[in-house]
């Protein structure tokens, strides 16, 4: 129990997590972490299921990637890593297609086989109809890189479903790059080092808030008026909550969307041969579906035998009461947001960081070395030598 923390940590995500492990192993700080979910881990927690023994990521599939050294020396110390290597699928009008889009997809998607230069011709044909440089929304930038035939059959229902608006709505920004792979790599990610947490991400987490100095409070939400009191302007505080509930919503709301995550026991052993499949066709309500027992072959012993676990991802707007999980980030939120940061500029003795606290959407490792370059560059500096515990530029 850690009487008179000397830094208040508010969340208990990869951000949190990872500043206040390092004021407590470092720095030897008091840390106390307020958590107003009933678990640590933000949204990379994870349970494994009673019935089937398989590993559920309770918030929507997370798998790590990084090629920041320094990123993945740190996680190495607290979990070793499977050999994992994540391939998505795609499924449209009754096939199946392997993603991203490569060799294999073309040759099946235009039934017949191309060489990699034949393949360049086709997709550059067919892409020619629209210049890049005049794409004016999505559609028009998706169609001038790929063609029409391959973005209306695995982009448009698709990016739709996922953001509920029509991809001429939607900015082109959106898709910068959509890789084609002229060849039949159909890893996801391009990154250095990949793999899953061996003992689960609870495993993990739990082991980065395992320090004497550090003491975790769940069901404590830090925007309460009585633990707000207790602590603001008391002592320095991270906070890696939503920015815009920081302040009450003065600025008003910036939007997200959220996903509903539909879980289902199916009496099979193997349901769909991989761990996530995309409903492509536009009819299908889901954007995917997960099917959690292929993200760790190595346990397969351990499964009941006969079931599998099965996860429907349904995306949506989110209303004031669902998680927030990917920034909309439209010209409005952009507005706001400036405004908030200002607000947070200007607040003392607190940082924000994290995903919620500066509205942007941070993969795991990219959490992890934000929190590491806060730690660095402000909060070091404050206990070590007294300089100023202030944002700037939030988490800057
Ligand atoms: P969070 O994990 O959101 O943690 C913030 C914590 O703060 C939460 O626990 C919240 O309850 C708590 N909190 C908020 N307000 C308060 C308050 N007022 N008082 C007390 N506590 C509060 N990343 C990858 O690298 N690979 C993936 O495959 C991947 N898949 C993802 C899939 C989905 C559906 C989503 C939403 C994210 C995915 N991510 C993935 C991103 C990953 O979840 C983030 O990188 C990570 O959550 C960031 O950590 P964080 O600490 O900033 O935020
Ligand atoms: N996308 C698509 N079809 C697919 C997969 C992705 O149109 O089969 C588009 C879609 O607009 C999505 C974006 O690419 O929002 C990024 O997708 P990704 O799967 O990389 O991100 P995630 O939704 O998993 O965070």
């Amino acid at each position: 129990m850690v009487t008179q923390p000397d830094l208040v940590v508010v969340g208990s995500g990869f951000f949190g997590l990872t500043l206040a492990e390092r004021c407590a192993a470092e720095l030897d700080l008091k840390v106390l972490i307020l958590e107003r979910r009933p678990h640590i881990g933000g949204n990379a927690y994870s349970e494994f299921d009673a019935e089937t023994g398989i590993e559920v990521h309770k918030y929507g599939t997370h798998l790590f990637h990084t090629s920041n050294e320094r990123v993945w020396e740190y996680v190495n110390r607290f979990t070793a890593f499977t050999n994992y290597q994540h391939k998505v699928f795609g499924k449209f009008k009754g096939q199946v297609y392997s993603l991203p889009m490569n060799l294999a997809l073309i040759n099946s998607f235009f039934g017949k086989s191309h060489t990699p230069d034949e393949a360049r011709a086709l997709i550059a044909e067919q892409a020619s109809e629209i210049s890049t440089e005049d794409a004016k929304n999505l559609e028009e930038k998706a169609i001038s890189l790929i063609g029409r035939p391959l973005y209306e059959a695995f982009i448009k229902g698709y990016t739709a479903k996922q953001w509920q608006t029509d991809p001429t709505e939607l900015s082109a920004e959106i898709i910068t790059r959509l890789p084609v792979r002229y060849n039949f790599d159909n890893r996801y990610f391009n990154d250095k080092y990949e793999g899953l947490p061996v003992d689960g991400y609870t495993a993990w987490l739990q082991r980065m808030a395992d320090h004497p100095n550090i003491e975790v409070r769940l069901n404590v939400d830090f925007l309460d008026p009585e633990v707000n009191a207790e602590f603001k302007g008391k002592v320095p505080i991270v906070y890696t909550g939503p920015v815009d509930e920081y302040f009450g919503n003065s600025e008003g709301r910036l939007s997200w969307r959220t996903v509903d995550l539909e879980q289902e026991i199916l009496p099979v052993d193997d349901y769909q041969g991989t761990g996530v499949v995309n409903a492509n066709d536009p009819e299908v309500p889901f954007t995917r579906e997960l099917e959690f027992r292929h993200l760790h072959p190595e346990r397969e012993a351990s499964y009941t035998k006969g079931k599998t676990l099965v996860v429907r991802e349904y995306s949506r707007f989110a209303e004031a009461d669902d998680e927030p999980y990917y920034p909309i980030n439209t010209a409005e939120d952009r507005e706001k947001l400036l405004k908030y940061r200002d607000l947070a500029n200007k607040e003392p003795m607190v940082l924000f960081g994290g995903r919620l606290g500066t509205y942007k959407y941070l993969d795991m490792h990219m959490a992890i070395a934000s929190a590491l370059s806060m730690y660095d560059n402000k909060v070091k500096p404050h206990f070590a030598d007294g300089a100023e515990f202030k944002s700037g530029g939030v988490d800057a």
